[in-house]
């Protein structure tokens, strides 16, 4: 490992040589290579997190390019996740990146790296939380949801056993709102997947027990922030059907 390159992180007293061999020993799966794909994937990779895998099935539009910040114009028309994976590894030639040009759904979950140790939801659409909440269940890996609209952001973490996402959000369906039809300002991209990005650094030196089972909704045209405690549904029809898979699995 660089010692010198993540010498401002190892300072700290909670990171040090130990906890960023453990930053470099982590998996992470990011799903979505938009605006929030972009700002978590390139905190991660700058923090040292040693392999990142990002899936998405669109373009680059050029619409793209004002919150997409690693995007040339001479990506219009291309693979947004094999962009943004190229992209990030001439930035970061240490961290081991792959990428898929697909949609992330419960049948591609044999994608994911050996022993993946978080997924992101960097999507904007609730088809692909669904899929992820199920996948997590199935083989008991935490995730992050992160959402941005218009002047708001969200950020939600979910650990296998504590609660699942059909915990708060039984009947959710794919809503016909999303940034791509109601607008949302181009920081607040930057800020929510950095968030997301440094609760992913927390997690892995196990600094995440103030995060758990809240849900933080960030609205920033007032910079009213707020912090909502939840907590397992015990008649959750995916949290009991995994648990009982796994119990009988053991
Ligand atoms: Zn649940």
């Amino acid at each position: 490992m660089n010692f010198n390159k993540y010498s401002r992180q190892i300072s700290l007293p909670f990171v040090g040589v130990f906890g960023q061999e453990k930053i470099k020993n982590t998996k992470v799966v990011v799903i979505g290579a938009g605006a929030l794909g972009h700002s978590t994937s390139i905190y991660l990779a700058a923090s040292g997190v040693g392999d990142i895998t990002i899936f998405d099935q669109d373009i680059v539009e050029e619409s793209n390019l004002s919150r997409q910040i690693c995007f040339t114009e001479q990506d219009i028309g291309k693979p947004k996740a094999e962009c943004l994976t190229r992209h990030l590894k001439e930035l970061y030639s240490d961290i081991n990146f792959r990428f898929f040009n697909r949609k992330f759904s419960v049948e591609e979950s044999n994608l994911l790296p050996y022993n993946c140790n978080i997924m992101i939801n960097a999507s904007d659409n609730y088809k692909a939380r669904r899929a992820i909440n199920q996948v997590s269940l199935q083989k008991n890996i935490p995730w992050i949801d992160i959402g941005i609209f218009k002047t708001q952001g969200h950020f939600c973490l979910f650990k296998p056993g504590l609660g699942c996402y059909e915990c708060i959000f039984p009947d959710v369906f794919d809503s016909t709102e999303n940034c791509s039809l109601s607008g949302v300002l181009s920081p607040i991209c930057g800020i929510i997947g950095s968030f997301a990005a440094n609760e992913v650094v927390k997690f892995i030196l196990e600094k995440y027990s103030k995060v758990v089972n809240h849900f933080f909704s960030f609205e920033f045209l007032g910079n009213d922030f707020k912090k909502f405690y939840w907590k397992k549904n015990m008649d959750c029809p995916s949290c009991n059907r995994f648990l009982n898979l796994n119990e009988l699995n053991k």
